[in-house]
């Protein structure tokens, strides 16, 4: 008997909503209370740091160090006055989570007393003992030194009792190791790249900043329960559960209402999230039993990836104050829809407007189908590295798996605009434009914006979609860190609008106009990049072989997807945008593999753990039970009346004995394969033998365990079931 799956369950049965007080107050009234912004930064600096620091944080200059000294003075203060004690570098390392080293303020000094102090050096620089951070062989271990250096374009804010500076994580010999290094230098790659086309359209254009929205979905489970899946706790995802007999199939969960724990939950977190100037401000069920989603406002790239992570890092501490804990795993549950975290992205001028929103004037809808149709031909152009770029263990579940989009990337532009750009496919004939169709096309093109009011068919299963006026990727994993999918869209965008302008500028030194210069490169991308469009199911099997025949790619797992990450045309492609050089981008290659093998190393342990110390004890528990049974109904019954009452049994008996043996010799036999890849000699084989040749056991295993689930008694059995976590109340 599983006393702890009673207790546990006990536990959930006495639940109540918990809540907490912001006394009803408006969110503009202590909306980013916690973040050194404008408002503190006016209040505790002097004009000219005041001055110093918006200027780094608009044009990315350095802070001066004296300056710095001052703005270092002041954040202090300005945290002590809200009783912090501690600072620290936040930084976002290749490992994924966001990491942390926090520090004091206090200086002891002579006489045995200490003074609070918080220099210009702490604030601009700090060399954490960072070697054990994945660095994918930079840093060897004598020059394992790393710096965090202050990133003065993302605010400081107070997180707890300490003062958290974000910072960028680099090596002693100057290579990023984090995500955040790498993706500051795709915004402004594509800042000066979008600038410069820009400038065809409208000479006030002097900055163009990537926004992003992401939706952040994610499922919530009871602590207690939690706390005696074992799997779930190391993995973050069930390895073992039977679905459960209502599931999704209703979808009466989606847009249904909240129940009153998560609302108070959900309430909890988005007064901190306010607080830290993260601008949620959308929330609703998702398609699983006991999954949600929120979305913020959206904001520059940059910020919004800190926030992203902020908050999830919000979400778990919450949660744990309202006995849930928030699992952001891409698939918790098999057979039940998985988590995803769309990004929304789109490009804004200094002059307000959204490149990708198509404006009123023929003239502004040029500039609009420029930024468009070299979004679908730099995603054409490099599919591949857009789908490493969501690559990982985790989503590999979600991938292609008829919830999420597939595994083969591909646009969707809906019926109208993908009519428009037929229409320019076809308009112009040869070199050159007669009056007619010039006149034809500004017509065409002076249509937009009518046509895009009524476009409202949005296509859920394509991986990249245009919704209205962004674009939205939806293939990105809930637990990823969407700077490293972002910075690989800005770098992409940077390079194609690069190319871009070098073939309008080649044209227009032959004399061709400026506007039918622009209508021939569009039309050469649009027949270039014409495969990578579709409008159809990306879900059903006919798009697959559709694909195919196309010479899309379709690469379900991780390893094989990783490869795009170091062909020479990605290599060359962030090295000539000066995002990342050869050496940095193998690195994050080598990671991405070792992650993905201990990500499967680690579960494939878990599941041998659970098999010998909790499933096979509790199938042979009960299957005694049904044992002492049989041998009793032989003491009563004669001979032929036994084998009546005790078929049944019998047959439970057999069937435990069966399964077992499978488990266990597919347990030992995947623990062999292990130890095979283990000794492999480069990241790359390993992590393919942990792909093809351990995780296949994983099924096999998985699939006995959740028919005994099925048939051992329910008292006996250790886990808590999918019925009861998917349920709350
Ligand atoms: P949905 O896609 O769920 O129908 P919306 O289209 O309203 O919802 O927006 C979804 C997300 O897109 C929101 O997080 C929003 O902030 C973001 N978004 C809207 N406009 C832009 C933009 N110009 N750039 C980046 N993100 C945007
Ligand atoms: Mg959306």
């Amino acid at each position: 008997m599983s006393t702890r799956r009673v207790l546990a369950m006990q536990e959930v049965g006495k639940r109540t909503p918990v809540e907490f007080s912001h006394n009803n107050q408006q969110v503009s009234k202590y909306y980013g209370a916690n973040v050194f912004g404008l408002d503190a930064m006016r209040e505790f600096l002097s004009e000219e740091a005041f001055n110093s620091i918006q200027n780094s944080m608009n044009k990315a200059t350095i802070v001066e160090r004296k300056m710095a000294d001052q703005v270092a003075s002041c954040m202090k203060a300005w945290a002590q006055s809200k009783g912090v004690t501690h600072f620290t570098h936040w930084f976002q390392p290749l490992s994924g989570a966001t990491a942390e080293k926090h520090d004091g303020f206090f200086e002891p000094i002579e006489g045995g007393r200490a003074i609070e102090r918080f220099s210009g050096n702490a604030l601009v620089q700090q060399e954490p003992d960072a070697s054990s951070f994945p660095n994918g062989g930079i840093r060897n271990t004598f020059e394992a030194r790393g710096y965090t250096a202050w990133d003065p374009t993302s605010p400081a804010f107070i997180w707890g009792e300490t003062l958290c500076i974000p910072t960028i994580f680099i090596s002693y010999t100057g290579e990023s190791l984090d995500f955040k290094t790498p993706l500051l230098k795709s915004l402004h790659a594509i800042d000066k790249a979008a600038t410069d086309v820009c400038q065809y359209f409208d000479k006030n254009v002097t900055k163009v900043i990537a926004t992003l929205g992401w939706e952040q979905e994610y499922f919530l489970v009871d602590s207690a329960l939690y706390n005696i899946r074992f799997d779930l706790q190391q993995t973050g995802r069930t390895l073992f559960g039977h679905a459960p007999a209502k599931g999704q199939q209703l979808e009466d969960h989606y847009w249904g209402s909240i129940p009153e724990r998560v609302a108070a939950y959900m309430r909890d977190f988005e007064y901190e999230s306010h607080l830290l100037g993260i601008p949620v401000r959308t929330r609703h069920n998702e398609v699983a039993p006991a999954q949600f989603e929120c979305a913020p406002v959206f904001e520059e790239t940059n910020l919004a990836v800190d926030h992203n992570l902020l908050l999830m890092d919000v979400m778990e501490k919450v949660a744990i104050r309202h006995n849930f804990r928030v699992l952001m795993h891409e698939k918790p549950y098999a057979g039940v829809n998985g988590s995803g975290k769309h990004n929304n992205w789109s490009l804004a001028t200094n002059t307000g407007k959204n490149l990708l929103s198509p404006g009123k004037t023929p003239k502004t809808n040029l500039q609009f189908l420029t930024f468009f149709v070299n979004t679908v031909k730099a995603v054409y152009e490099h599919a591949d590295l857009l789908r490493a770029s969501i690559a990982s263990a985790n989503n590999d579940h979600r991938l292609g798996a008829n919830e999420a989009p597939p595994a083969i990337m591909s646009v969707f532009l809906g019926e109208q605009l993908s009519k428009v750009l037929d229409e320019l496919e076809k308009a112009i004939h040869s070199g050159k434009m007669s009056p007619e169709e010039k006149t034809a096309l500004k017509m065409n093109i002076g249509r937009i914006p009518d046509i895009l009011l009524d476009n409202t068919d949005r296509n859920r299963t394509s991986p990249f979609a245009f919704t209205g006026n962004k674009f939205e990727f939806r293939a990105v994993g809930s637990s990823a860190n969407c700077g490293g999918p972002m910075t690989v869209l800005n770098a992409i965008m940077a390079e194609q609008l690069v190319s871009f302008k070098k073939d309008v500028d080649a044209l227009m030194s032959k004399k061709v106009e400026k506007d039918e210069a622009i209508f021939q490169v569009l039309k050469k991308y649009i027949i270039e990049s014409k495969r990578i469009r579709f409008e159809g199911n990306g879900y059903g099997d006919a798009w697959k072989a559709e694909a195919k025949k196309r010479g899309l790619s379709n690469i379900p797992t991780t390893p094989g997807a990783l490869e795009a990450m170091i062909t020479k045309k990605s290599l060359a492609m962030f090295e000539s945008q000066g995002i990342l050089n050869h050496r940095e981008q193998e690195a994050r290659y080598e990671i991405s593999l070792e992650t993905y093998t201990k990500k499967i190393q680690i579960e494939s342990r878990i599941i041998a753990d659970m098999v010998d110390n909790q499933i096979i004890p509790s199938a042979l528990t009960y299957q005694k039970v049904l044992i002492d049974n049989v041998t009793g109904l032989k003491n009563i019954f004669s001979t032929t009346d036994f084998k009546k009452v005790s078929d049944t049994q019998i047959a439970l008996i057999r069937e435990i004995s069966d399964r077992v043996a499978i488990i266990k010799k597919a347990a030992d036999d995947m623990t062999e394969e292990r130890r095979k890849a283990n000794n492999l000699d480069s990241s790359k084989k390993q992590a393919h033998a942990y792909c093809e040749k351990v995780k296949p056991f994983f099924e096999t295993i998985r699939y006995n365990v959740d028919k005994l689930e099925n048939i051992v008694d329910d008292a006996t059995w250790p886990l808590p079931k999918y019925r009861e976590m998917l349920y709350l109340r």
